[in-house]
């Protein structure tokens, strides 16, 4: 029996999306070669690119006058392609900050200009989200996280402001609706709800781009990668199709919409019992609460090694909490089903009746 995989990222994939990749590495397309020996510029491999923005432009409902592509180096490279972009020379942007990837992404916006913090977690370890805070009208952009994967708090409203709005989404896209059209810049790491890590979505107002004064390096320019459809240079092409795959999947099964409700079930479910539960608590602000990763305590540390015991044995992977916040983190990406998250329920109950 496969194990239920609440690993943080990368994170559980469709199991039949996992055959139709292995497939495709034996033999793609019924041509008699591997996805990962052919041209990224032959037919079979155009197509799966096209697919793939296809799908994130129908999934999304990302207007026309947006760019998609397929990106690498990570959410971790957008933290400074972001600022290259965006801040005019000698300019300035707002940032919140609400965690690690916040504070890495404020790290790289700082070398290229001012930084201004408008919303920050830190005195309480990350474990909500900053609200009523301002954003300066003299911002090139402002810059926030929609969902704290390590700390499991979650931004359920986006302020609105005149300044352009950049959002991290790599740890809940696809996995509730947005409305694109409030957003000039979102970027995600293919790794925790699209596919397996070595490739970046990023979907790009495009009249925002090419007029911030900047010497941008080729390749950290959006505008080199919009020009080629993501194949300036050779695309990582096993992330790509295993993301387009994941993608169709999402979309077979009922979008983007269908999945938020299962998403929300689980996350029910879960918290339900954290807060039910005498022996468990949650370690985020309730209001915050994540329905990707949720972070929860047990308060009686002399029951860890049972519980520990008891999650493994049942085929549990991956609920260890981040070392900075400790406990245990539940992540359940859009591939988990429920079943699992029952599984873990159900072990919870069984510790309090021991
Ligand atoms: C994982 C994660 C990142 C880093 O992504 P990489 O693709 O590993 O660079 C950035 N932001 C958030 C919110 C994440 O969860």
């Amino acid at each position: 029996m496969k194990k239920h995989n609440f690993s943080a990222g990368p994170c559980i994939l469709p199991q039949e999306v996992l055959q139709q990749a292995s497939e495709a590495i034996l033999n793609f397309n019924n041509d008699d070669l591997s996805l990962i020996e052919i041209s990224h510029r032959s037919k079979p491999f155009m197509d799966v690119m096209e697919k793939a923005i296809s799908l994130v432009k129908e999934l999304l409902e990302v207007p026309k006058e947006y760019s998609v592509m397929f990106l690498q180096g990570g959410a971790s490279l957008e933290f400074l392609m972001v600022p290259f972009n965006l801040m005019k020379k000698g300019g300035k942007a707002a940032y919140t900050n609400t965690g690690a990837w916040a504070k890495k992404a404020i790290t790289e916006a700082k070398d290229l200009g001012e930084v201004v913090i408008v919303g920050d977690s830190s005195d309480k370890n990350y474990n909500y989200i900053p609200k009523g805070y301002e954003i300066p009208m003299d911002v090139d952009y402002f810059h926030c996280t929609s969902n704290n994967t390590i700390y499991g708090t979650q931004m359920k409203e986006f302020p609105s402001t005149p300044a352009l709005l950049v959002c991290d989404m790599s740890s809940d896209i696809f996995s509730r609706t947005i409305d694109v059209s409030k957003f000039d810049l979102i970027y995600a790491g293919a790794q925790k709800n699209m596919g397996p890590a070595g490739t970046t979505l990023v979907i790009v107002k495009n009249k925002i781009l090419g007029n911030n004064g900047r010497k941008i390096p080729t390749m950290l320019d959006y505008n080199t990668h919009i020009s080629k459809d993501s194949m300036f240079n050779t695309p990582p092409v096993f992330a790509i199709y295993v993301s387009m795959l994941t993608l169709q999947w999402l979309k077979d099964k009922g979008g983007v919409q269908w999945i938020e409700k299962i998403n929300q079930k689980k996350a029910d479910l879960l918290y339900r019992e954290i807060d039910r539960n005498p022996l468990f608590e949650g370690a985020a602000n309730k209001e915050d609460r994540s329905n990707m990763n949720v972070t929860f305590l047990l308060k009686d540390n002399s029951k860890e090694e049972q519980f520990n015991k008891m999650w493994t044995n049942a085929g549990i992977n991956g609920i260890k909490g981040h070392r900075s916040v400790g406990g245990y983190r539940a992540s359940m990406y859009n591939a988990l089903p429920i079943e699992s998250v029952q599984v873990l329920v159900d072990i919870m109950r069984k510790l309090e009746q021991n």
